[in-house]
């Protein structure tokens, strides 16, 4: 998907670029085209028309018409504002763990790839941070995602939370704090249960545990592959577990740059990091410039 908006961007301005100079109507064309290509990615209608608008403002001035290479300054601006969406205030920062223990609370739908970002990012902090990780699934409803993460921590040197059978998901999330702090371990990861939608009981499930949890993040993982509905989910989650950051997985391969931008845009919070794969190494932090390449080729 970030192939086809590339090229679809590449080839218009290629055309543009070989017209020499540019008139109005040939920049609003193009972005025309731009805005079908960014609907073809997923972007969200209101978003790319929005887009559209601010590019156009900027691109029909005369000291881009009038310019030698008309075509690569619209492509500068394009760029410019896809860096400027993507990026919103700036960087994403590093996680915060001050403070041990710190708890990030995992969030999202069941088969999002919550489980295996949350191992990903334990391993992370373990290996490029030397911290101790401690990681804990609250899914009461599916023993096998409880033993995922088991199994997960086992293979990546991390530690998780004995499994007790019977036990509630807050009860789960209080003792794992207490093991948090008795172990002198500097991160707890909350890998909460995932319904395949959204629905009340998750809600509630959710909101009861970051009451007992306090975490100092609560990450959403969203698969990148759904565009539109990824955007729904984090509006959803934000509004009734309130998130600081979103984590966009299967950006590896068919990844659509689509929804990182529309999810930026809609939801304002920021992308903090993008799942590139199944492996455990297979995860990045979350890099405008390098999106907004991507999105363009
Ligand atoms: P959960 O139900 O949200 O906990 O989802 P899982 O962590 O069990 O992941 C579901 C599937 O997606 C697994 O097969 C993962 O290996 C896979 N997966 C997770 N993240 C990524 C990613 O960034 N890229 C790819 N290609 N697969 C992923």
């Amino acid at each position: 998907m970030f192939e086809s908006l590339s090229e679809r961007l590449g080839g218009v301005f290629d055309r543009l670029t070989k017209q020499g100079a540019l008139t109005e109507a040939d920049v609003i064309t193009a972005l025309r085209e731009v805005r079908v290509a960014l609907l073809e990615a997923d972007v969200s209608l209101p978003v790319a028309r929005d887009f559209i608008k601010r590019v156009q403002d900027k691109a029909t001035g005369a000291a881009v018409t009038k310019s030698i290479t008309p075509g690569q300054m619209v492509v500068k601006i394009v760029h410019d504002e896809l860096i400027r969406v993507l990026a919103g205030d700036g960087p994403a920062d590093a996680l915060k763990i001050d403070n041990p223990p710190a708890t990030i609370l995992m969030v999202g739908l069941q088969g999002s790839g919550k489980t295996t970002t949350t191992a990903k990012l334990a391993k992370r902090l373990k290996d490029k941070n030397g911290k101790r990780v401690l990681m804990a699934s609250l899914d009461t409803n599916r023993p096998a995602a409880m033993e995922q993460l088991q199994i997960l921590g086992t293979q990546i040197g991390v530690d998780t939370l004995p499994i007790v059978k019977g036990e509630s998901a807050v009860q789960i999330a209080r003792r794992a704090k207490t093991q948090g702090s008795l172990g002198g371990y500097d991160v707890i990861f909350l890998d909460t249960a995932g319904r395949l939608h959204i629905d009340e009981v998750l809600m509630d499930e959710v909101q009861s545990v970051r009451d007992i949890a306090a975490p100092r993040e609560t990450l959403l993982v969203v698969d990148g592959l759904t565009g539109q509905d990824a955007v729904n989910v984090a509006t959803e989650f934000d509004g009734k577990v309130g998130i600081s950051g979103v984590v966009l997985t299967r950006m590896d391969g068919d990844g659509r740059g689509g929804a990182a931008l529309s999810m930026r845009a809609v939801t304002g919070k920021p992308i903090r990091f993008v799942g590139l794969g199944e492996k455990m190494d297979a995860i990045e932090v979350f890099e405008a410039e390098r999106v907004a390449g991507r999105i363009l080729g």
